[in-house]
């Protein structure tokens, strides 16, 4: 009993550790579990980040020849070339995309683990990604990022915020002053193309046998780009 009792004493205090994003606990909470083992890549500028390419995926033969018969090609395949979504048998793919209400990818059932976040920030999720590869199976990950992305420029938004959280969620002042400073340079992008192809590239070296591919998310079209170098 008191064994059962103790594990779900040490349950609560990881969950209340690694959950906690309120007030000035977010980037200690953060840095107590898995910040500290995930190395942040600095953005890119704006014109670092215009350098990269965008590939239009419109046809089965746009997509490259690395991604054929890859859960790469089966979701521009469902999403871009409106392919039919057929059920799956097993999970093949995780989808980190930002938490933006525009965006919304076609994707059949049992096909893809689903973590969506502020731009598409996957720094502090990895629990969830080695869990869908380790658990779940998956071999592939796409990272979608988008243009006109909350995220960048969040300092601009400041008042905004701060005003929100205090007339929409009944938050005092400076609590939301400081859950504002805690947390948004955790989630703050300059380029959202740049940013995308970096935390890419971070996940591509921290799980060396999973494909990991940036993809930008336009929202004029609802479209998947590929985004390269
Ligand atoms: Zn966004």
């Amino acid at each position: 009993m008191y064994g059962q009792k103790s594990a779900i004493i040490i349950l609560s205090l990881a969950l209340s550790i690694t959950c906690g994003c309120a007030s000035t606990s977010c980037r200690k909470d953060y840095k107590q579990t898995c910040f500290k083992t995930s190395p942040v890549n600095k953005d890119l500028t704006k014109e670092q980040g215009s350098k990269l390419k965008l590939i239009a995926i419109n046809s089965a033969s746009d997509v490259p020849s690395e991604y054929k018969n890859t859960p790469i090609e089966k979701l521009l395949q469902y999403h871009n070339l409106k392919r039919k979504l057929s059920p799956h048998k097993k999970p093949e793919l995780l989808l980190g995309m930002c938490m933006d209400d525009r965006l919304q990818i076609l994707l059949p059932k049992n096909f893809a683990y689903v973590i969506r976040t502020g731009g598409g920030n996957l720094r502090y999720n990895e629990f969830q990604i080695s869990y869908a590869i380790a658990i779940g199976g998956i071999t592939s990950i796409a990272l979608v990022g988008h243009d006109d992305c909350g995220m960048v420029n969040l300092a601009a938004k400041k008042e905004k915020f701060i005003n929100g959280l205090v007339n929409k969620a009944g938050w005092d002042k400076k609590s939301a002053e400081e859950h504002f400073a805690a947390c948004s340079p955790m989630f703050e992008l300059t380029d959202a193309v740049g940013f995308t192809f970096l935390e890419a590239k971070r996940l591509k070296a921290k799980y060396p046998k999973i494909t990991v591919v940036p993809m930008l998310y336009k929202v004029e079209d609802n479209h998947l780009y590929l985004i390269t170098e």
